[in-house]
This record gives structure tokens, sequence and C-alpha cells, in this order.
């Protein structure tokens, strides 16, 4: 992997903490390359001591941080940005050749990691508070927002960059400190934004990557340690569930994006090219493997046939492989648990009487590639419409009006990302209201972006990333009351 990087020192394998750069007590774990099966790198294996330390220095370093201006704080990270866009293509590799996703994907999540850090440095501008006029004569309401303190993250393989970009920007615009504990199976990218942070002149102890396979006793340490004041989680709903029970004892802020099952509607008088175009972005980006991925694809029985047949067309157009080779659109899963996930949805829909129109099984190039597949014939008792599957499997519900579409769609613990396709006014705007989801694409199957609060309702999560909302997930609110 060195060999491929114009910049060979953005591979660093240790952690960071408090500005230095430190191997782990536990040893060092290993980091697998999903396309090929092979030991990339071995990385720095923390204790739970050393994330303690980690913490010791992010809150040793916070209040000189937050002292800063918010003009100060912006042109770091302003550097910090201009880091990594300068390096997107080594940093696409490095995350590539963790991660699985084509180098194209991988560079385009570079870019949109980055813009994380580009937004929200300048939202540190404009963290206004506010006066409000005083309930009695003399007195005057002052609002103001302040850094909560030390954040810590703990984040999914999916996204390896933008996942902790999306955290760590608001929170050090906001003037808080942060520790990252990465994913195992991706902590290379997230140690390459610590070399770029380094480089950018983030003070040390403000940024800090603290990669570990210990995955719940860290957990605990953020939760259990008082220094740190906010956890933000992104994984699924069941560790969530987890992380929020122990932050309980602190009463710890916690922002939670959790698991997704989201709804891909085609209505009859959509423009049906369109939505093949959404779905196939929406379906198979990171094969299949994003929060946001459309679940469950409902089409409209006026156009089912008409739509699965493009569908098809445009899946078979995919080209599985390594996401380092040129031409390739669809990578590995990241592992054997998720293989054997999508084969238990793909074994039920078709022991329960669906039919498969393309794919639908591992893929020839072995180890963790799977064919994109379709299926259709799915009903609501499958277990593909329940639960995410996170893998390249499209399922086709048909169904025959609005309102039975609509309760389908809501009829989950769900409420991440929804999407639909129709083009009638009165419409888009009944079915966006009644869509009971945190985020809605309407003739769309991207949605993702710096500028937008994403963010589930229902089991799907707690709070929003992005956004000048994004950045209040990192300050309290302090009323000042003043007798003049
Ligand atoms: P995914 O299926 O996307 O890996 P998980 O929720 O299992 O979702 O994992 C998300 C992140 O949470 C990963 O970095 C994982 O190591 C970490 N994790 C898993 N279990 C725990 C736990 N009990 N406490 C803290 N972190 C955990």
């Amino acid at each position: 992997l060195k060999s491929l990087l114009d910049d060979p020192t953005l591979l660093e394998t240790r952690a960071y903490v408090g500005g230095t750069w430190v191997e782990g007590e536990g040893g060092t774990f290993d980091v697998t390359n999903p396309a090929r099966g092979d030991v990339i790198a071995q990385v720095a294996d923390l204790s739970r001591a050393q994330v303690a330390e980690a913490i010791a220095a992010a809150e040793a370093a916070q209040k000189d941080w937050a002292a800063r201006t918010g003009k100060e704080r912006a042109a770091v990270m302003r550097k910090w940005f201009d880091l990594m866009m300068q390096n997107a293509q080594d940093l696409g590799r490095i995350l590539t050749a963790e991660q699985g996703k084509p180098l194209a994907e991988a560079v385009g999540e570079i870019a949109y990691g980055a813009s994380f850090v580009e937004f929200f440095g300048e939202e540190a501008k404009r963290v206004y508070g506010e006066m409000i006029p005083g309930h009695q004569r003399d007195k005057r309401i002052m609002v103001l927002k302040q850094p909560i303190g030390v954040a810590a993250s703990i984040t999914p393989w999916n996204f390896p960059n933008a996942m902790i970009t999306r955290k760590a920007a608001p929170a050090l615009a906001a003037g808080c400190t942060f520790v990252a504990r990465p994913a195992a199976e991706t902590p290379l990218s997230a140690i390459a934004l610590a070399v770029l942070a380094e480089r950018a002149g983030i003070p040390a102890g403000v940024f800090n990557v603290v990669p570990s396979s210990r995955a719940s006793e860290i957990g605990k340490e953020f939760c259990e340690n008082p220094a740190v004041r906010k956890l933000s989680f992104t994984g699924s709903t069941e560790v969530g569930r987890i992380l929020l029970r122990q932050a309980a004892d602190q009463i710890k802020k916690c922002s939670m994006e959790l698991g997704g099952n989201a709804p891909f509607i085609v209505f009859d008088d959509a423009d049906l090219d369109a939505a093949v175009e959404g779905a196939m972005m929406c379906k198979f980006r990171n094969a299949g493997q994003t929060c946001v991925c459309a679940n469950r694809i409902y089409v409209q029985a006026g156009v089912y046939d008409a739509f699965a047949e493009k569908l098809a067309a445009a899946v078979n157009k995919l080209r599985v492989g390594d996401g380092l080779e040129e031409g390739v659109t669809t990578g590995p899963l990241i592992n054997r648990e998720a293989v054997e996930k999508v084969l238990e949805h793909l074994g039920d829909v078709t022991a329960k009487g669906g039919q498969v129109l393309t794919g639908g099984k591992p893929h020839a190039l072995g180890g963790t590639f799977f064919e994109p597949t379709i299926v259709t014939g799915v009903t609501q008792d499958m277990k593909v419409a329940r639960e995410e599957t996170f893998g390249p499997l499209a399922p086709l519900f048909r169904f025959e009006d609005v309102d039975e579409v609509i309760e389908m769609a809501n009829d989950t613990i769900f409420g991440l990302a929804a999407y639909f396709y129709a083009r009638d006014l009165s419409r888009v705007y009944k079915v966006a209201e009644a869509l009971e989801y945190g985020i809605v694409g309407v003739n769309t199957g991207i949605i993702s972006t710096e500028l937008g609060p994403f963010g589930g309702v229902k089991q799907s999560g707690l709070g929003r990333e992005g956004s000048h909302y994004g950045i209040d997930e990192y300050l309290e609110l302090k009323y000042v009351c003043l007798s003049v």
C-alpha cells in the first residue's frame, strides 16, 4: 500500500494522543484489505488506560482552544481542509485499501468528509448568542453559547473518513476538543486525518485518534470518564442502546446516528429513468453498505414491470472487483458476516415466493464479493421489510395506492432516510409530510451534504449532523440574568 502513495508518510499506524505518536499497550491489531483478504497494516492497539490519557490530554487542551476566537479556530481548520483536499488521492487509496469501496467513491468521500471541516470552520465565527428582553424593568436576559468540553466519538467502517469529520469538525469549531475511536476495520483513514491535523497546526490534545480493538471497554471509558461531556456515535441501533444506557449514569449528552431501513418509493407518475438512476446510486453505492441506502423499493403496480426491467439493465452494467482497479463500480462487502446477512435475506425472500431477477449469489471473484442483485415479488412479511440488509440486494415490493404505501413505508422502528419519485405536486407534498423520517429525498437518491441537517427520528437516532444545526450538538446554552 505504501508504494501506491505519493506521500507514504500518510500511512501511519500509531495512535495520536496529546500531540504525540504512541504505540499501543495492547500491541497491535491487523487491518485487512477486504478485496484481497491480505493484512495491509498492524495498528497500535490502545488499552483503556491509554484512552483515559487521551481524554486527559483533550481536557488539558480544551480551555485554551475554546479561548481562541472563532476566526482563529477557523484559520487552522481551513488549513486542515486544504491538506485533506491536496492529499485526496492518497487518502482515497488508503480508504479503498482498508474499506473496499471503488477509488472514485473513496476520493468522493474524502471531499465530502473535508467539506464538514470547511463548513464548520466557517461556522466557528457564527456561534451567536442572544439578548432577550427582560421580565422586569431592571432585568436583561443574556444567552451565551459555550462549548460542552471534551467530545468523544465511536464510528463505523462504512465511511472511515466522513463519519469522523462530521463530528470532529463541529466539535472543534464550537471550541470542544475531541477523542476519536475509529472502527477497528478502518483505522488508517482516521489516523491519516490526525497526520494532517498535526501538519495543519491543530494544537496538541485538540484532536486525538485512539485505535483499539477493545470496542466495549473504550465505550465504557467514554461513558464513565467524567471529563467526557459529549458522546457522538454512528453505528447500529443495538450498540446505540447500550451506549445510551451507559451514558445515563452521568447524564451525558449523546448524539446517535443509528440504523435505517430506507423506503424508496416509485409512483406511477415518476420519471422512470430518473428513478432508476436514483435507485442505482441510493442502493448500490458502497455496495449497499450505507445507513441511508434504499432497503425497500416500493413500485406502483402500473410501472412495476417497466421499472424492474430498466433497473435490471442498469444493474447488469455494474462491474464488481477490487476498488483500486480502473472501471470497478462495486467493491467487496466488508466481511463474511456481511455476506451471510445478504444470503439470509435473499434466502428468506425466495423461500417465501419472491424471484431473483438478476444476480442472486456470491460473485465468482470469491472472497466477500457479491453479485448486485434484484428480487421481485417481495412482500411485507419478509425479513428485508424489517431489517437493514446492508448489501447489494434490491428488493422490489408492489403497491397499489398512496395511503397503502405510506403505511408500509412507516411500518418500521427506524426513521432515518426515505426517498420517493413522483411529479404530481399535491402528491409530493402529501407524501413528504407523511413519511416518518428525518430525511426525505424527493426525485433524488442522494441526500448527503454538509449543508443539510442529517439525522433520524424514531429508533434511528438523536441529534443532527451537518448544517448550522450540527454545531448545536457541541454547545451548551447559558442563560445569564442581568440586573442593571
Ligand atoms: P456496524 O454494524 O456498522 O459495525 P456497530 O454498531 O456494530 O455497527 O459498530 C459501530 C462501532 O461501534 C464500531 O466501531 C464498533 O467497534 C463499535 N462498538 C461495537 N460494540 C460496542 C460497544 N459495546 N461499546 C462501544 N463501541 C462498540
